[in-house]
């Protein structure tokens, strides 16, 4: 149950990260804002954080100014020399990895584990982008022509958009911006409104490494504000190249659509229908544990989530009757408490969503194995926790079909391994995917090209919690693109390609003779 009375201090820790009761939500070196005012409440108990000034249409005119500026400088700036400015920005989220942490708590209701843990992914991808800064390799090729040289190099791409979501609300912008800043460009980012009190945070913990240095602060912008006000601005903005966004399919399609019109070019991280198949043959215990993590962690909000468990008919009952002994013990609450494993849904919008997804299970013919109530009481006065539910469902139902972002757990049976990897693909979104089995052949079957069909794929390893060394994303109506580790930092470069003639003849490229006669 959450605490009546805290054991944390609220007001310490936003003082701590510079956040006020009214903050300006546009930052461009200069923190101001002359929109409308939004307030942010925390969905643990409903107390007011902070209010944010919203950017308006002539702020976000000015932001964009400013980083357009500051890129001019940036782009010329040594890579190398730009990753020392995030070794910087890493060691500076060190120091407030556990406010920041408690502050993605209080802000969209994780586990304060997850929200340290969440700050601990941009210090990792901190710590990668510095080495990447030395890494942006391109190729050299032998030209067809003597006395050529060909090769390619990257440059830095421009003003890139980051659009997050609200349930990543410092990670993801981190993954975009730590690679962005090594690849030399400046950014924008328009965080959910649902957290703007951690983009500020983030922001002003940056602000203070690029002013140590003497560098334009421009070059990680922020603008807080609706959709259709900067959002739409944003994503039809020629002089944005590239648009990083996070959020659902619905919104991952307005963005591709209008990014596409105009030629620009997207990363898109959308929603997922995430699976695990538990084979006759995996070892239950460390499924049961993986489901568990993998469902109720983060009440079921994180985009890789396990919505769906694909179960072997002979293993079925027992996983089913396991898991649902082990759904009874999660211990739900004020998230910021040691013990606690769930904290609340994000607001009121997302308990009002999963309770009708509960009745739309029940009326296609599912049935609620556990859970799926709003608990009430003084100690969930906001209204936002509820018990996280387990349905017997078909795969082919319009609701198993879709992502519900909250902690519904769908079990489908199976009897030949073809039937589980037809029934894990045969969704619209292709995020990540998971299979316990100790059977060599049935995880490299699942591996293979007639395997999973996501961006994702594991073996004895749930489907949430990835690495920030791998690229992450998804296929599908999940969107495309890749963000994070491997080779996606070419994404936020332009790559050219240049071919040097130090001979003094000119021969043309495939024997091509054009002679005019003297
Ligand atoms: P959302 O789609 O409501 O909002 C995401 C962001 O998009 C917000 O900043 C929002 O203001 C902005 N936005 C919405 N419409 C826009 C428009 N027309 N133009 C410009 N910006 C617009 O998503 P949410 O509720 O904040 O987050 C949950 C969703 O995000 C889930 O579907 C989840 O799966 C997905 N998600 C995906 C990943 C991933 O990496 N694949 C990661 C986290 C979350």
């Amino acid at each position: 149950m959450p605490a009546l009375a805290k054991t944390y201090d609220v007001k310490a820790i936003l003082e701590r990260l510079g956040i006020e009761k009214v903050n300006y939500g546009a930052f461009d070196g200069e923190w101001f804002g002359n929109g409308s005012k939004s307030a942010s409440y925390s969905p643990i108990d409903g107390e007011l954080l902070g209010e944010v000034i919203q950017a308006n249409a002539e702020d976000y005119e000015r932001v964009v100014k400013n980083a357009a500026k500051a890129f001019e400088m940036w782009r010329m700036y040594p890579a190398p020399r730009r990753g020392e400015i995030v070794r910087q920005i890493g060691e500076e989220l060190r120091k407030y990895k556990d406010d920041l942490g408690a502050l993605v708590t209080l802000e969209m209701g994780k586990i304060y584990a997850e929200g340290k843990g969440e700050v601990q992914e941009m210090i990792d991808i901190a710590d990668f982008a510095v080495g990447l800064s030395r890494q942006l390799y391109g190729l050299t090729m032998h030209s067809e022509r003597p006395l050529h040289r060909m090769y390619e190099q990257w440059h830095p791409m421009g003003i890139i958009g980051i659009i997050s979501a609200f349930n990543f609300p410092v990670a993801v912008w981190a993954w975009n911006a730590m690679l962005a800043a090594v690849c030399g460009d400046s950014m924008i980012w328009k965080p959910s409104h649902k957290t703007p009190l951690c983009a500020v945070a983030c922001t002003k913990i940056v602000q203070r490494v690029f002013e140590r240095n003497n560098l334009p602060p421009a070059i990680m912008s922020l603008v807080i504000g609706r959709g259709a006000d900067i959002g739409d601005r944003m994503i039809n903005d020629k002089r944005i190249p590239l648009i990083s966004a996070t959020g659902s399919t619905k919104m991952g399609i307005t963005i591709g659509e209008a990014v596409g019109r105009r030629l620009g070019r997207t990363i898109l991280e959308l929603g997922g229908n995430n699976a695990i198949i538990v084979s006759d043959k995996a070892d239950l215990d460390m499924a049961l544990r993986a489901i568990l993590f993998g469902s109720v962690g983060t009440a079921g909000q994180r985009c890789t989530s396990t919505r769906r468990i694909i179960a072997h008919a002979d293993i079925y009952d027992q996983l089913l009757n396991d898991l649902k002994e082990a759904y009874k013990s999660v211990p739900i609450g004020d998230p910021m408490e040691d013990g606690t494993l769930m904290g609340p849904l994000v607001d009121n919008e997302a308990v009002k969503t999963m309770m009708e997804a509960v009745e739309s299970i029940k009326k296609e013919g599912g049935e609620i194995v556990c859970g799926g109530e709003i608990l009430t009481g003084d100690a969930y006065k906001s209204g936002n926790y509820v018990t996280p539910c387990i349905a017997k469902v078909e795969n082919s139902y319009k609701i198993v079909q879709n992502e519900t972002f909250a902690p519904i757990l769908y079990f489908i049976k199976y009897n030949t391994l073809d039937e589980a990897i037809a029934l894990h693909n045969d969704v619209p979104q292709g995020l990540s995917s998971s299979i316990f089995t100790t059977n060599m052949l049935e995880s490299e079957t699942f591996l293979s090209a007639k395997g999973s069909d996501c961006g994702i794929a594991n073996v004895n390893i749930g489907t949430s919690g990835a690495e920030i060394g791998g690229a992450f994303g998804g296929e599908k109506e999940t969107g495309g693109g890749r963000e994070s580790g491997s080779d996606s930092w070419r994404a936020y470069m332009r790559r050219q390609t240049n071919t040097m003639n130090w001979s003094t003849e000119l021969p043309l490229a495939q024997g091509i003779q054009f002679g005019v006669k003297k």
